[in-house]
């Protein structure tokens, strides 16, 4: 008996001693594998756990004549736990061979899920580098709603472009492709001279590299999250400017969408201090516009710094893409099913903007709305009532009009409530206390009612997240 409870004691002294000798000599460390996915309500497998993404430096050699891509990607992140193991997402093309901290580490590949094993465990806490070097002709995603996103191509090789949301980035690099972890990037594209390729944030250098190529490096300083990377490759016309508050302007038009744009593109730094008036201060030090071929895309996307358009876009479009660089963009949804804090705001923007510019009134717009007339809104089409905004029925329906304009209608319902000077207060404290981090609609309504000193729970049970069509 007595020999029995001192084993039961002994075993675990002995563990807690060896664990306790390995962390003082470093010898061996517990680590146990990263989760594949971080439960996200919509898209569980998006995302790994385990770790937190830094910094990405992806350097892409591109050939837009037989679509190849050549991909280095260096990731550095902070170990959350021991790791043994860990995940990135990552879809099609080859992974060559990968490598943690400067050593070879095995791989494998299940769906899109990359996993690492590297030579010895990871410490929680730990900052490491993990290298990819990957190659193939990338493919587009189709995501739940049909849509594409991933690597889109033109037949003929006019242009290519990368595009994110909500999970086609690991179509074109790997990572931690979820909203959650956001991170700083250099983005390093070669192409054959004559093309230009665009990404986020500021150009650093653009430099001929021999054998009739130039690179371009790109870096964004402030953090983003991967479904807003984007690479352009095409013979775009490149215009540069600033804004009147000295934010720097790069604008890429795809050939033929010259004329279509211009006026509407030479508008772009007047919405900028427009939304810095409005919202508070545009968060980047960049912004600008790539306008690609009409067709190239079934969307436009607010891609950070440099939203993507197909095609020539109206002045709707662009002011809600760049509504987007402070709600989406520097305050990103916690989850997926957090989409209306993106879309709900950057279409209430649109609203905001043209009844300050001569245009319909957002009240005017509410009232329309509400007795089933959408034609004051030349985007909406669908039923904007089908569903309660911060619940789509799944992932198929995180894009679709409740979400955009219910979304923006809460807001309307909310300004109604508070009135024109806490409403705008709200908006602006909202922009700058979640200013380049992450928020939930549960951290919205909180917020909401703290800010403004108003309870509004009857705007949440009704218009949030009620059923049915809201009546007032
Ligand atoms: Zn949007």
């Amino acid at each position: 008996m007595e020999h029995r409870t001192l084993a039961r004691l002994a075993a675990p002294a002995l563990a807690l001693l060896i664990a306790l000798t390995a962390g003082c000599t470093g010898a061996t460390v517990q680590g146990r594998p990263g989760a594949s996915g971080v439960r996200d309500p919509y898209f569980p497998r998006a995302g790994n756990g385990g770790y937190e993404v830094e910094h990405y430096a992806l350097d892409l050699a591109y050939d837009p004549a037989d679509g190849e891509l050549h991909g280095t990607a260096v990731i550095t992140a902070r170990a959350g736990q021991g790791l043994s193991s860990f995940n990135l997402d990552f879809s099609g093309l080859k992974v060559e061979g990968v490598e943690v901290q400067g050593v070879g580490a095995r791989f494998n590949r299940t769906g899109n899920e990359l996993t690492v094993r590297p030579a010895g465990d990871l410490r929680k806490g730990e900052v490491f580098r993990t290298r990819v070097d990957y190659s193939g002709r990338p493919k587009a995603v189709v995501d739940p709603d049909g849509s594409k996103e991933g690597w889109i191509t033109a037949e003929g090789g006019d242009y290519a472009v990368g595009v994110g949301e909500p999970v086609g980035s690991m179509g074109w690099f790997p990572g931690n492709h979820h909203p959650g972890d956001k991170a700083t990037y250099d983005i390093t594209v070669t192409v054959p001279r004559g093309y230009e390729a665009v990404s986020n944030g500021e150009l650093r250098s653009r430099r001929d590299v021999g054998e009739g190529r130039t690179e371009f490096a790109w870096r964004s300083v402030e953090p983003m999250a991967s479904y807003l990377a984007t690479v352009a490759v095409g013979k775009f016309k490149v215009t540069t400017g600033k804004t009147s508050s000295g934010v720097s302007v790069y604008q890429a038009v795809a050939p033929g969408e010259e004329e279509a744009s211009r006026g509407v593109l030479a508008r772009v730094p007047e919405m900028v201090e427009w939304g810095s008036a409005t919202f508070g201060p545009y968060p980047f030090g960049t912004v600008g516009s790539i306008v690609l071929p009409p067709r190239s895309l079934g969307y436009a996307l607010e891609t950070q710094t440099k939203p993507v358009y197909p095609g020539a876009p109206d002045e709707d479009l662009v002011l809600h893409e760049l509504a987007h660089q402070w709600f989406g963009d520097s305050v990103s949804p916690k989850t997926w099913k957090d989409m209306w804090l993106n879309e709900g705001f950057a279409t209430y923007a649109e609203w905001l903007w043209a009844e300050s510019h001569g245009g319909v009134s957002a009240q005017r717009r509410f009232e329309a709305f509400l007795a089933g007339d959408t034609s004051v809104d030349g985007h909406a089409d669908a039923d904007w009532a089908a569903f309660p905004p911060a619940s789509p029925p799944d992932a198929a329906h995180i894009s679709d009009d409740p979400v955009y304009y219910r979304g923006a209608m809460v807001l309307h319902r909310i300004r109604q409530e508070v009135g024109d000077a806490k409403f705008f207060d709200l908006l602006r404290g909202w922009a700058a206390d979640h200013r380049y981090g992450n928020a939930s609609t549960a951290d919205f309504t909180a917020y909401a009612e703290r800010r403004t000193g108003v309870g509004l729970k009857k705007v949440w049970d009704v218009w949030l997240y009620g059923e049915g069509r809201p009546k007032a």
